[in-house]
This record gives structure tokens, sequence and C-alpha cells, in this order.
């Protein structure tokens, strides 16, 4: 039987080195079930590394935590994979390391050094009780050097979802890096960031109403997660499940939420 889901598909914990450090796992999970979310995805920048703490922060309290990631292309278009499993993730992983600057190519840290890799901020891997297991030292917020193209059928050969982040915004969008969105890469769909103006919006409705859209948070920090969402109309709340919402089977679907 279809219901609705309420999901946040896009939000960054400690292990991103722009999100703010009381993004662990434990108080994502708890303010995403205190804003009657009913699935997340956690999505770090070329990482995963926290997300199997995440989904383990959530058991027995409702919440789904799909395994996500936001890789940056080698055009610096960031792109989402959400997976029902965890396995998945880990193996996309590998790819997006393989392709990420090598730790040692790292330039030393700026005077405004934050603590992290190349002076951007700190990259915590956390369990799921909050404690510090280590920090990455790869630079995960720079471009791997796979093209989206790459990016996209990757994803979806590891039976992903594959979300074209924030097209709305001026920079690191599909839109923003390449002028367009070309006709041969298959995203599922594409996310409308929380703060898209009106009139931006209408626009690119408009370009690519052929394209299933969802709103997500985008959220580096707790105030954020949720402040927008989309409603699924699903059978159970799994990434196979939103697949097909997307494409519209047998009554499945996808409607904007709001916060
Ligand atoms: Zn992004
Ligand atoms: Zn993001």
């Amino acid at each position: 039987m279809l219901r609705e889901f309420r999901a946040d598909l896009h939000i960054h914990t400690c292990l991103s080195p722009c999100a703010d450090l009381d993004m662990t796992p434990s108080s994502i999970v708890k303010t995403a079930c205190q804003r009657r979310l009913d699935i997340i995805a956690v999505t770090d920048h070329n990482s995963a590394e926290n997300t199997a703490a995440a989904r383990r922060a959530a058991e027995g309290t409702g919440l789904t935590v799909l395994a996500g990631m936001e890789i940056t292309s080698s055009e610096e278009a960031h792109i989402l994979a959400v997976f029902d499993s965890i396995e998945a993730i880990m193996k996309l992983q590998d790819i997006v390391y393989e392709s990420l600057l090598p730790t040692e190519d790292i330039r030393p840290s700026s005077p405004f050094d934050t603590g992290g890799p190349g002076g951007f901020g700190e990259q915590v891997v956390v369990n799921e009780k909050d404690e510090v297991l280590g920090f990455s030292n790869r630079l995960l917020i720079g471009a791997t050097g796979l093209p989206a193209d790459s990016v996209v059928n990757t994803i979806h050969s590891l039976g992903g979802l594959a979300v074209a982040s924030h097209v709305d915004r001026e920079a690191f969008s599909i839109i923003s890096q390449l002028g367009f969105i070309p006709g041969d890469l298959k995203f599922d769909a594409l996310e409308m960031s929380a703060r898209a103006g009106r009139e931006k919006a209408g626009y690119l409705f408009e370009n690519y109403s052929s394209f299933t859209w969802v709103s997500s948070s985008d959220a580096h920090y707790i105030k954020d997660i949720g402040r927008t969402a989309t409603v699924f109309l699903i059978e159970e709340p799994t990434a196979a499940e939103m697949a097909l919402a997307m494409k519209g089977v047998d009554g499945r679907g996808v409607k904007q939420g709001q916060p």
C-alpha cells in the first residue's frame, strides 16, 4: 500500500569540512525525528564514512537513514548519490577516493587554518555515540577526476539514485558548471535548494520540466535539517521505491514538501 514519506535527502555530517562540528550522526537523527522526517540521506562531500554510524544511531527510532554521498565531478558539479546499501556506497567511496587528490598533494594550511587538510575545516569520523574515531586527511572538498557522466553511470551501475545537487545555485551545480544539462546525463531527479528564488525556480522548472524535482535542505547546521523536504508516495522507505516514484510507476509519485 502506498503512503507518504517526508524525506530530506541532502544532509552533511561533521565529516564534511564545511559542516558544523555539531552535525554528529546522533544529533542529526534526533533533529530529523523532531522535525517529523521519515527518511534522510547522509551526503558528505566525496565520502561516506559517517553513513553507517548514522544508520546505527537511527535504530529503533522509525527514521530511515539512506546511504549517500555528494560527489564533486571533474567539472566541479555536485551530484548526490543515494543508496539503500551501505556496501554499495562503500564501493562507490573506493572509486571516488581513487580519483581524489592524493593526501601528499594537499597544499600547506592557509593563515586562516581551521584545522583540516588544505586549511579547510576538520573532517571528523565518528560513531553512533558521537565518539571520535579519527579524522580524514583527504581533500574531501576538492573535485574528483570523474566527469559528470561517469559519476552518474557509476552510481547507476552500483544500484543507486543520481540527483543533480542544487541546480538553482550559481556555483557547483551541473547548470552553473556546464551551462545546461546534457541530454545524455540520466539524472533520476534534479534538486532545488531551500533558498531558491521564485523567479529562478520558475525558469528552471520550465526548462527542465521533464525531470523529476526534489527539494532538500543541504543542511550543514542542525538548524537547517528539514528546512525543506520532499514527500514521496511509496510503499516503503527505500531508495529503490524512490526510484520508482521518480518514474511515476504504479501510482507512486513525488511532491514538494513544506518545512
Ligand atoms: Zn553541493
Ligand atoms: Zn551539499
